[in-house]
């Protein structure tokens, strides 16, 4: 049974109990040279090291605590295409230019998801199902057609579902309004895709090693020494892929993005003709209330849905009867059934909700800030970063390259959404 870290010791992940084998058992013990050393062991680190290892390059990655200890092994598993904003925002945040290089490459980021798990036969309830951004009201329908002819313009594989067919393909009256259909997107358990990149990796010959936290960084005369607890590695170029659980050893990327948590509720496996009556055909999907509410089933036939806020304290109580209450309103067929797992993770906000590839010195890249979307971004920017690195060469790089960029008033920013949705859930009941 894989060994996991939770954030709080009080808290249980169902991906974490129901995950494949984690394969990296080794911790740094001694100095080793490679061309490049990835710190930190998610989607982002992983996809790297993986992409890196596939070409020849010599790849060492440190994870300060366990692969898949941060957002990659505690997400909802939506493998979506693009950005939580729309196409059309990202042009006018990036421009033309850039803003269309990058929704591109994102918006066929659940192929490079998919198809590395057919490369390698990851075995991680991977579900190319589809999702589905679903509509709570008769107002949120506008913005999604919108949306949904933004993404037509891409190529996406898209399409507007009308309100009957949302509340058949949920199971859900409260779905009677109406959503987009992505079917070129799907579903994973999380955790088990992270055990099964660091296995291609390690089968490519990168060297991951766990429990190996970067302690510093510092430029010597012949590379970047990157120094852990009991070893060290001196490579040519760095990836900080810590993202939004970045710790004081990589203060920089950690204050690059505004902390918000993310909580999980799973029931246990559900009676079959209540599993069979929920999202039959297993889609993910995340919906428009402003508690923004996603659900899918998994292989189990076990209900997960997540909202934001964190279960520390007294908020454990609030979440968890707010949780109750929705899941009432959207599947009252489920009610009276127990939760079985509560779990938290947190995710990276940025000023303009775009992600931030950020070159912290020559050689040192630190992307960051993917604002609650990652599986399929982590694993995109990790191969175009690997191609970078081996070509020397920005210009094919689908992503802006930008110095260092702090995100102000961080901790206030954190405790707005953190309180903020809290009072949103005691109101909401009445
Ligand atoms: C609850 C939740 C639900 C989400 N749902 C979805 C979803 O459905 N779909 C989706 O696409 N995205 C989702 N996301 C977002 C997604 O999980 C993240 O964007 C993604 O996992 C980020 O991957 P990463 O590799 O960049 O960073 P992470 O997975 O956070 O990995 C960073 C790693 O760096 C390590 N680290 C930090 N400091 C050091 C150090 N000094 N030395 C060594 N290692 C270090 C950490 O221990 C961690 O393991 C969700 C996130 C959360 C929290």
């Amino acid at each position: 049974m894989t060994v996991y870290l939770p954030q709080n010791p009080n808290e249980a992940s169902l991906w974490c109990n129901t995950a494949t084998e984690n394969p990296v058992s080794d911790k740094l013990n001694g100095n080793l040279q490679a061309d490049v050393v990835v710190i930190g062991g998610g989607y982002t680190g992983l996809s790297t090291a993986l992409h890196l290892a596939e070409k020849g390059v010599s790849v060492v990655l440190l994870e300060a605590s366990r692969i898949g200890y941060g957002g990659s092994g505690r997400n909802a598993g939506l493998v979506n295409a693009g950005v939580w904003k729309t196409p059309d925002y990202v042009i006018e945040q990036l421009g033309e230019e850039a803003g269309s290089r990058f929704n591109q490459a994102l918006y066929d980021s659940p192929d490079a998801v998919f198809d590395l798990i057919d490369r390698y036969q990851i075995d991680c309830q991977a579900n190319r199902c589809g999702t589905i951004n679903i509509a709570h009201s008769a107002s949120a329908v506008g913005y999604l057609q919108d949306r949904c002819d933004q993404l037509r313009k891409l190529g996406a594989s898209v399409r507007f579902l009308d309100g009957d067919t949302t509340r058949s393909i949920s199971g859900s009256a409260f779905y009677s309004h109406g959503g987009i259909l992505d079917s070129n997107a799907g579903t994973v358990q999380p955790l088990s895709f992270v055990h099964g990149l660091a296995a291609a990796a390690m089968e490519k010959g990168a060297q991951l090693f766990q429990e190996s936290p970067l302690l510093s960084l510092e430029r010597e005369e012949n590379g970047w020494l990157a120094k852990s607890t009991k070893g060290q590695v001196l490579a040519d170029k760095v990836v900080l892929a810590t993202n939004a659980y970045s710790d004081r050893n990589s203060q920089d990327v950690q204050e690059s993005t505004v902390p918000v948590f993310i909580f999980q509720c799973a029931t246990a496996p559900l009676p079959n003709e209540i599993a069979d009556s929920i999202i039959p055909q297993r889609q993910g999907m995340w919906d428009t209330q402003i508690l923004m509410t996603s659900s899918r089933v998994d292989e189990a036939g076990r209900l997960v849905m997540s909202s934001a806020g964190n279960l520390a304290g007294f908020k454990k109580l609030v979440r968890q009867g707010w949780m109750k209450h929705i899941r009432n309103k959207i599947y009252p067929q489920t009610k009276g059934l127990p939760w079985q797992y509560f779990w938290t993770g947190q995710v990276g906000l940025t000023r303009n909700k775009i992600l931030r590839i950020q070159l912290l010195a020559p050689g040192v890249f630190a992307p960051a800030g993917y604002n609650g979307r990652g599986i399929g971004p982590g694993t995109v920017i990790g191969k175009h970063l690997a191609e970078t690195l081996i070509s020397g060469n920005r210009n094919e790089f689908p992503f802006p390259v930008e110095a260092l960029y702090k995100e102000r008033w961080r901790r206030t920013r954190s405790a707005y959404y953190e309180y903020g949705t809290l009072g949103l859930n005691l109101l909401d009941r009445f």
